[in-house]
């Protein structure tokens, strides 16, 4: 039943969990939805939502009063440093201090006769408390865990590896003396998976260790979901995907690359509503349109990870010795403690053949036709939005399920290679030429281009519909059944 004003118009409350990586993707699910006939309603943290404002301009959020924004606090102590926001302080903070003002907000949206009867709610995995407000006022709650199918599967065993004494780890020597490498067989559709490639949370000493608690209950409420929402596709998960269907109680939408999707449906949404952070950059792509087709190694290490100085300089040198031409995205925060310089001789090295800046538009770079290979921290988002470009990867994983990723990347899908965490300008610049130039390299170009057509293919709303086209139009019908 919708209000009187709004007979049946389905209403989406959608909330990410308050980090890029997650808000992006949840932004496109919006719209796509929007496309569909819902009444959305996107819920940014206020820290967040100002960010927004600033990089991308006042007017930015304004919306369409059938895509409107509204704000709830994440608890955390005010700022205006536009740092990245800390990870496990998050997780710690949002299930205590944001579920009830977002209860709140959905009584007061059902309460006003200018919306439309909120419908379902949209929420990121691992913002799963927002499930009790829902279930309280009895609207269904899908959860939309913004991982690879390999990295939730990676989640959804944390109990299993808990029971085992697996983690916590007995000593922090259990991190070098190769315990790690530890095979572990019995996870579905994981074959010849190491301690080392389940996602990263799991290597610690303490008992009582924030994230391990956080990703158990995470992972035990997503069981309570109306449905569970990944952004990959059913050919390059399958097995996994087979496996979380078998395990979960809720059914599991693959409607990925959602940027595909947004491709194939008609969408009506102002361009100015956006998710990125930080400023893009835009001349970047200009400087992109003066180089040869596959001549560019872009560098990108996301919106979280965080170097060290040595190890920034060690990139630089290896890039610089590679002789390739090369786009590096330097946030200002991604160096430890202080801000990135990189030495006079780098610049007089490098020369025209670089162009450095603080954040592009990333999904217009790894579809540019100049970029020959993606030197990233392997992302999710990074990592399909490359293979739906069909650009192979050198792989420098940080923390989360970026190491599961990379593992899928260099083994199963033959588009990655690995850098080791420590790696030398020496091995860098050798794995840059070999990405570039190399045997290896080629192949994995050819395998990046097959499924990037495969991406096209499952997201592809022609004649012959793709699967993850078809698993969207399944997810919309079972929202619009309220289900
Ligand atoms: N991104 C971007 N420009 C940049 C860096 C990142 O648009 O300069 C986007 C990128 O396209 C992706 C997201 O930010 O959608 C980063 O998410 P990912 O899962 O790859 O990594 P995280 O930032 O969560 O570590």
């Amino acid at each position: 039943m919708g209000s009187i004003s709004h007979p049946e118009k389905p209403h989406a409350v959608c909330i990410p969990f308050p980090a890029q990586g997650h808000i992006n993707p949840m932004l496109k699910l919006a719209k796509l939805l929007h496309s569909k006939g819902f009444h959305i309603t996107f819920v940014n943290t206020e820290y967040n939502h100002r960010r927004l404002l600033k990089s991308r301009g006042p007017h930015s959020l304004d919306g369409l009063p059938s895509f409107r924004f509204e704000t709830v606090p994440d608890g955390l102590p005010p700022t205006d440093v536009e740092a990245t926001q800390d990870i496990p302080s998050l997780c710690e903070s949002t299930p205590k201090h944001t579920l009830a003002p977002f209860k709140k907000l959905l009584q007061r949206l059902n309460s006003s006769p200018e919306f439309p009867l909120v419908s379902c709610v949209v929420s990121d995995g691992v913002m799963s408390f927002t499930l009790n407000a829902a279930q309280e006022l009895g609207i269904p709650e899908v959860l939309f865990w913004t991982t690879s199918a390999c990295g939730f599967m990676g989640y959804l065993h944390y109990k299993g590896l808990v029971d085992r004494g697996l983690t916590p780890l007995k000593d922090e020597s259990y991190m070098t003396n190769g315990y790690l490498n530890t095979e572990i067989d019995w996870i579905p559709g994981m074959k010849n998976i190491r301690l080392r490639d389940i996602p990263t949370f799991i290597r610690t000493t303490d008992p009582n260790d924030i994230m391990i608690h956080f990703i158990l209950t995470e992972t035990k409420r997503a069981q309570k979901a109306s449905a569970i929402i990944l952004n990959t596709f059913y050919d390059l998960e399958h097995e996994v995907v087979d496996s979380l269907r078998a395990i979960l109680t809720p059914p599991v939408y693959t409607i990925g690359s959602l940027h595909l999707l947004l491709n194939q449906i008609p969408i009506n949404i102002p361009k100015s509503i956006g998710s990125n952070l930080w400023k893009e950059d835009p001349k970047c792509l200009e400087w992109l349109d003066s180089k040869e087709p596959n001549s560019v190694v872009y560098v990108n290490f996301g919106s979280i990870t965080v170097m060290t100085p040595d190890q920034l300089v060690e990139f630089a040198w290896g890039l610089a010795n590679s002789k390739k031409t090369f786009l590096w995205i330097i946030r200002p925060d991604l160096v430890a403690g202080e801000t990135a310089v990189l030495s006079p001789e780098f610049t007089a090295a490098t020369g025209d053949r670089s162009f450095l800046t603080s954040w592009c538009p990333q999904e217009h770079v790894l579809s540019h036709a100049a970029v020959g290979g993606f030197l990233t921290h392997s992302g999710w988002n990074s990592t399909i939005e490359s293979i739906c470009g069909g650009v192979p990867m050198l792989c420098w994983p940080f923390f989360a399920e970026q190491q599961t990723n990379c593992w899928y990347s260099s083994g199963e899908w033959g588009v990655g290679m690995e850098i080791e965490n420590d790696a030398k300008r020496d091995e860098i610049e050798g794995l840059v030429r070999e990405l570039m130039d190399g045997e290896k390299g080629r192949e994995m170009k050819k395998r990046a281009l097959q499924w990037k057509k495969l991406a096209e293919e499952t997201t592809s709303g022609g004649s012959d519909l793709g699967s993850s086209f078809l698993n969207f139009e399944k997810l919309v019908d079972q929202l619009l059944r309220r289900l």
